[in-house]
């Protein structure tokens, strides 16, 4: 009988946002894959849990990857787990997930704590649609580059950011997405968790000399439509296009480019047939 991939989430700062479940999983299966056995045997050590740990990040996720699988092929239940949060979310996880797949062996996950999705909801932002960037490039220039990609997305926008360029990324999200209402979200879940909530200008000044520390997070909402329209699409084409890439299925996409160009459905229509 083969055995079974659990990606399991643990806390994102405060150890009793754990699930009961996660605690089972962890109890129960063979051996657990982390990205540091010293952080997670401290965790783990927390709920009373002691099980062999087998290194597993970054930097092996390839060699590793292939050993996991061979010992689920062989019957053996194995858990991983991160640093914080969910598995494979901006953490090892993604290569081990597709060879299990791709092997056709049984991926569980055990949900829980995932830092963007609590940023998101406590921000005040809407919440019907959140596109998810994981974090912003480094350097200044590919920075800019990804924000013009994600400018006209029709959707509240969160990043993860280290704390030494917040300043430098506010700086850019006001100037190329313009002055949007944001958030960041700092220390989640933790004793000096605090969510700072304003206008990317405001933000941008409250934080360009502050000694920012610990671990945060941007969440950016959406130009409206009509700045959208001025900004980032010169043309009804470019307009579907852009929804699209959102996630829309075209129809969708044609209607709500319709409304914002202030014409028909069939008018739209026409005029993409006849560009
Ligand atoms: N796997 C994690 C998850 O499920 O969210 C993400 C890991 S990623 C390597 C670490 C980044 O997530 C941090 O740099 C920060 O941007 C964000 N993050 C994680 N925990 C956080 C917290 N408690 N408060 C704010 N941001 C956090």
């Amino acid at each position: 009988m083969t055995g079974t991939l659990y990606l399991v989430a643990t806390p994102i700062g405060n150890l009793a946002d754990i699930s009961l479940r996660a605690i089972e999983t962890l109890k129960a299966v063979d051996v657990i894959a982390c990205e540091d056995t010293r952080h997670s045997r401290k965790l783990l050590n927390h709920y009373g849990i002691s099980k062999k740990l087998i290194s597993y990040h970054k930097r092996n996720e390839r060699e590793r990857s292939a050993e996991l699988i061979e010992r689920i092929r062989a019957g053996e239940l194995v858990a991983v787990i991160s640093d914080a949060g969910t598995p494979g979310i901006n953490d090892p996880g993604y290569v081990l997930v597709s060879e299990a797949v791709a092997a056709g062996l049984p991926v569980v996950a055990v949900p829980g704590p995932a830092a963007f999705v609590t940023a998101a909801v406590v921000s005040g932002l809407p919440t019907a649609s959140i596109f998810f960037g994981g974090f912003l490039p480094s350097r200044k220039g590919e920075r800019r580059r990804r924000l013009e990609q994600v400018r006209g997305i029709p959707a509240t926008l969160v990043f993860y950011e280290s704390p030494h360029r917040l300043a430098a990324s506010l700086a850019d999200c006001l100037e190329i997405l313009g002055d949007r209402m944001a958030a960041v979200a700092r220390e989640l879940t933790k004793l000096h968790e605090e969510i700072s909530r304003g206008t990317l200008a405001e933000l941008s000044k409250r934080f360009a000399a502050a000694n920012v520390k610990g671990e945060l997070i941007l969440v950016i909402d959406r130009a409206s439509g009509e700045k959208m329209l001025v900004e980032s699409a010169e043309t009804l084409g470019e307009r579907v296009q852009q929804l699209e890439s959102g996630g829309m299925d075209r129809k969708a996409a044609l209607k709500a480019a319709a409304k914002e160009f202030g014409l028909s459905r069939s008018e739209a229509y026409r005029r993409l047939q006849n560009v």
